[in-house]
């Protein structure tokens, strides 16, 4: 039993956690736990239990953990003025300076940035810019968003219909009407009638489809697409080749917006500054978060593009002010958190570490499992990746999900010291660690993962189930 007991017992009386089982974290069936430090990859519990954070919190301590110029940053920024509101023209000198910062970083065209508290409310926002836009345009009518199953972009009322995921919908009667999906851009998991296809041709496939639903919803009621450049929550999915030169020219073809939703990628994850860069895409707009301040501070963007911001430009001359705002936009401490995280990140080439590191353990991992009996696919970019666990890696068959057997990998990891995503759909183990890390960490958290994966693949053989 945990020595802190009585704090996770408080805890249970008064806290309605996210994505936790309600009834049993509250009577005590669910485990609890409380960090309350870290250091570099590590994290460590009240009992002095310290882990390898595999997941850099959910894929955002980009710096990792312990930085303690990040909060002289926000100390210095508190003394001065920590908040005041950013409406009617006001500002903050973080504020200026870091949307100075991120459109130099950025590059593409983009114009202008705005600033939230999370990624979802990030692309509530891109939801609106949307309808505004058409609005100004004089196209009513333009207004569906196209999604993707196995996108992640929030789980608000817009933002979690974005979402293609079946749990983020049941129970809250999502998604919305004017959001579709389209299909996902999964290569393993293809349909057994897309089989024999290469990445190239299912990736033209993925573009027929989204083409098909274009012009089945009528292409003047499409407003947007948006995407990750790489699924994240959805699976940890690299796209397969060819598929955004080939998305792109669809959605060109019927004028259509392009978000990116760079939450996860955004920042150095897949080894580039955006994932954008690194698979050539063209966005119109752009959601940050996570890596924007390496969650030392709760703060999101979204980055407008020179196309969208000369139309909403045109709309305040009539509309008057823009009515979208919210209380914390451009809160002066988020915005001084993020500057310092991204003087670290230039400073230390946490960048190129995600390339360089990220090639090592990328080759590693495939080493470890490509050949692994519990495997069926072994993917990532730059310093994500995901194991996806099969009872047969040919035939691309599921193990029954009474076996939970992402679920105990991960569980099976945390004995090892090592934290270690379950994706929330199928059987797939996400990671993705602080961009500081090092090869030698490499290595341990692989070790780690090797123990934890070996084990649940012996208990499957012994139970008959392998
Ligand atoms: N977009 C993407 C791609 C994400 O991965 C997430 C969070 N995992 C979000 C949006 C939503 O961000 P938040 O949880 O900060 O609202």
């Amino acid at each position: 039993m945990s020595q802190h007991q009585d704090l996770i017992d408080r805890d249970r009386k008064v806290t309605f956690h996210a994505s936790t089982h309600l009834r049993d974290f509250a009577h005590g069936d669910a485990p609890g736990r409380v960090i309350s430090g870290g250091q570099g990859i590590n994290i460590v519990d009240k009992d002095g239990r310290e882990f390898i954070d595999g997941f850099a919190g959910l894929y955002c301590v980009n710096i990792g953990y312990g930085r303690k110029e990040i909060a002289e940053a926000i100390y210095n920024q508190a003394m001065e003025i920590s908040y005041y509101h950013t409406y009617v023209g006001h500002s903050n000198e973080p504020q200026i300076a870091l949307s100075e910062r991120i459109l130099k970083i950025a590059g593409m065209g983009m114009s202008k940035v705005y600033y939230g508290m999370s990624g979802s409310d990030a692309n509530e926002t891109q939801l609106k810019i949307v309808r505004y836009y058409n609005n100004v345009l004089g196209r009513p009518q333009k207004k569906k968003v196209i999604s993707r199953m196995r996108g992640y972009h929030g789980s608000g009322i817009a933002s979690g219909s974005l979402t293609g995921l079946k749990a983020f919908h049941d129970h809250f009667d999502l998604p919305i009407e004017t959001i579709r999906h389209t299909e996902a851009p999964h290569y393993y998991l293809r349909a057994a009638e897309q089989h024999d296809m290469t990445e190239r041709e299912f990736s033209a496939f993925c573009a027929q489809k989204l083409e098909a639903m274009i012009l089945e919803e009528g292409p003047d009621t499409v407003a947007a697409f948006i995407g990750e450049p790489v699924l994240g929550t959805g699976g940890i999915v690299p796209p397969p080749e060819g598929y955004w030169e080939q998305i792109q020219a669809v959605l060109n073809k019927y004028d259509v917006l392009l978000i990116a939703d760079e939450v996860v990628c955004g920042f150095g994850r897949t080894g580039a500054d955006f994932g954008s860069h690194f698979y050539g895409i063209k966005p119109d707009l752009i959601t940050i978060a996570k890596g924007l301040t390496s969650a030392y501070q709760p703060l999101s963007g979204v980055i407008v593009g020179d196309k969208v911001w000369s139309v909403l430009e045109q709309g305040t001359g009539e509309y008057g002010p823009i009515g979208h705002g919210w209380t914390y936009s451009g809160h002066a401490l988020g915005c001084a958190a993020a500057i310092a995280n991204l003087d670290i990140i230039e400073r230390e080439g946490l960048v190129a570490n995600a390339a360089e590191t990220g090639a090592y353990f990328q080759q590693q991992l495939k080493a470890t499992f490509g050949d692994h009996p519990l495997l069926g696919d072994v993917r990532g970019v730059g310093l994500m990746a995901a194991l996806e666990f099969s009872p047969d890696a040919v035939g691309r068959a599921h193990f029954d999900p009474a076996l939970k057997v992402g679920p105990r990998v991960a569980a099976a990891a945390l004995e090892e010291n090592l934290i270690a995503r379950a994706m929330p759909q199928g059987d797939i183990l996400g990671f993705a660690p602080p961009l500081t890390i090092n090869r030698s960490e490499v290595d341990e958290m692989l070790g780690r993962a090797k123990r934890a994966v070996d084990k649940v693949t012996d208990e499957l053989v012994r139970a008959g189930d392998l």
